[in-house]
Order: C-alpha cells, then structure tokens, then sequence
C-alpha cells in the first residue's frame, strides 16, 4: 500500500524510532518559523478543520500498525501544525484504543495550545511537545511570525494550562535563534517561563538543516549547551540509527522522497534515515532530480536535497 499520509518510520532525534503522521497540506501552521525546514508556510492559517480525510488516515494507520512494526513512537508531526486538524483526536483515540502498545507523541508549535477544544484533543495522547521560543512579544513576532492575533502571552498562557491538564509527559522544545533569543533578557524571560510550565523535559534546538529564512544560522555548540544549562534542559542530541530497516528496492524512491518532503536531507541524513547503502541513495536522488522532483542546494553542512 502506498502511505500518503504516513511517512517513516524513521530514527528520530528525540523520540527513537518513529512513525510520522502528517494531517495538514504542505505547508500549512499557524507560525511562519524562520527556522522552520518544512520550508516557508504557504497557508498561514488559525483556523481549524479536517484538512485530510479523518477516516483515510485512520485506515492507513490501521493498516501499518496491524503489521505489528518496532516503533517507540507514532507521532504526529510533518507538514505543518498537527493540531489544526479537527480529527487529531479521534485518530489519538483509535490508535490508543486498537494498538494501546504504540506510545503516541505530538509536536506542536503550541499556538492552538491556548483553546480548550485543543487540549482535550490531546488528553489521550502519552506525550507532547510543546515549542515555546519567545516571551516577549517582538521575539515572538520576529522568530515564529504568526498568524495576526496570536500573541506570545496567548501561546504562553496555553502552554501552562495544557501542562496543568495533561496527564502524560511535557517536554518542552526551546529552538535557539543567534541573536533573536539568545539575549540575557529573552533567556530570563523564558527561564520564568520554564518554571511556570514545569514541563517533564525541556530540550533546546537549533539549526540542523536549511531553515526557511536562508539568514538564520545554527547556534555554536559551546552556546547551545550554556542556554540548555541556563534553562535545566538539555541539548538535542544524534538520532539512533541502528534499528532502521531498508525500505523495499521498488519503493525505495517513494519513501526518499517522502522523506524530503517533510524536511530537506543531505545524501547522508537519507542513507542514516532509511538505512540504504549510500550508492543506492545516490541513484534514487539522481533520479528524483532528473524527473524534476528535487533539487539539492549546497549549504554549510553540505549539499541538501529539497522538493521543487
Ligand atoms: S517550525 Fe513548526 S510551528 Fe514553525 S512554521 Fe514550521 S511547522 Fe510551523
């Protein structure tokens, strides 16, 4: 069966072997990150409603799980902001209630986190991580540049009260932009707002692939690792490989190129990724870009291929 709205699993950075569900067109959310490497945001949008068929998702789930894979998470992430999608519940609830063994996370860039319906939408699910990057409103505004209406108070204010009420785990994603919140100021700020989340984890980022403001650079290790210790958090470290099984030869390109459409890779972060030898990774990439479908963009880590 060819997954349109699963892609994966692959290893990821923080939630070990993970299975993607992708509920919203590329590339629609409420934010328009500049570090985002789902690429610009093309539908920037508050609104909320069933931008995927619920029950076609589900049945794609269904039909993955049933074959019982080695996963630590199913989580939903992708193109956008998960929790836009009015179905989000109900695809959480069937997966706990037919494969209750699978541990569902959400990543969220938490601007929805401020309505209840929201919230309860995410009750069943084992973990969330929430996005917080700034406090005061002109770094807000700057870093995530959201829909009109949303204000850094808002989101923060939602953040607390979805902790309050959550009953599974809160790890916290702080993503570091040199010289947007890596003021002593904005870190102070967002240390109180740490304390007032009391999330599980706080986890701080920073750029690993092309973001969408091609300005934007990666934090240095040596900062990343002052700013996590400042927060009580920790530094996003390497995904784990070593569980990941090849994909069939005659869906090999398919699933690359799944892969790049959800965020820009290098030749080698697909070898990692899907565990195809480094070879065959390059023939699909040639082929992909022959039938116009990917280009690669030479950046300082080396040369990314991204959708066209
Ligand atoms: S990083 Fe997340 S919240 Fe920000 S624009 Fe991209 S998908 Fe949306």
């Amino acid at each position: 069966m060819a997954y349109r709205y699963l892609f994966g699993p692959v290893p990821s950075r923080r939630l070990g072997i993970s299975l993607g569900i992708d509920l919203v067109p590329q590339k629609t959310c409420a934010y328009n990150c500049v570090y985002c490497e789902c690429g610009r945001t093309t539908n920037l949008t508050c609104e909320r409603r069933e931008y995927v068929p619920t029950d076609r998702v589900i049945t794609e789930v269904d039909t993955f799980l049933a074959t019982a894979p080695d996963l630590d998470y199913v989580t939903f992430a992708g193109s956008g902001e998960p929790t836009l999608h009015t179905g989000i519940g109900e695809i959480i609830a069937f997966i706990k209630d037919r494969y209750p063994r699978y541990r569902v996370a959400v990543l969220t860039g938490s601007a929805l986190l401020p309505d209840p319906d929201v919230r309860a939408a995410l009750m069943r699910a084992d973990l969330v991580v929430p996005s917080l990057d700034a406090v005061s409103e002109e770094v807000f505004t700057r870093i995530n540049r959201p829909c009109p209406g949303l204000t850094a108070g808002r989101v923060l204010a939602g953040i607390v009260a979805f902790a309050r009420e959550f009953p599974g785990e809160v790890w916290l994603e702080i993503f570091i932009v040199p010289g947007l919140n890596d003021t002593e100021e904005e870190l102070s700020r967002l240390r109180d707002a740490v304390d007032a989340i009391a999330p599980d984890r706080v986890q701080v980022n920073t750029l690993d692939r092309p973001g969408a403001d091609i300005r934007v650079r990666p934090a240095s290790p040596l900062n990343l690792e002052r700013i996590a210790s400042l927060l009580g958090g920790e530094v996003i470290g390497e995904a784990c490989t070593s569980r990941v099984s090849p994909p069939e030869a005659e869906n090999a390109g398919e699933v690359i190129l799944a892969t790049i459409r959800r965020r820009p890779c290098t030749s080698a972060d697909i070898a990692a990724l899907t565990a195809l030898r480094p070879a065959e990774v390059a023939k699909h990439l040639r082929a992909l870009e022959a039938r116009g479908l990917v280009e690669p963009v030479q950046k300082e880590r080396g040369i990314f291929y991204r959708v066209r």
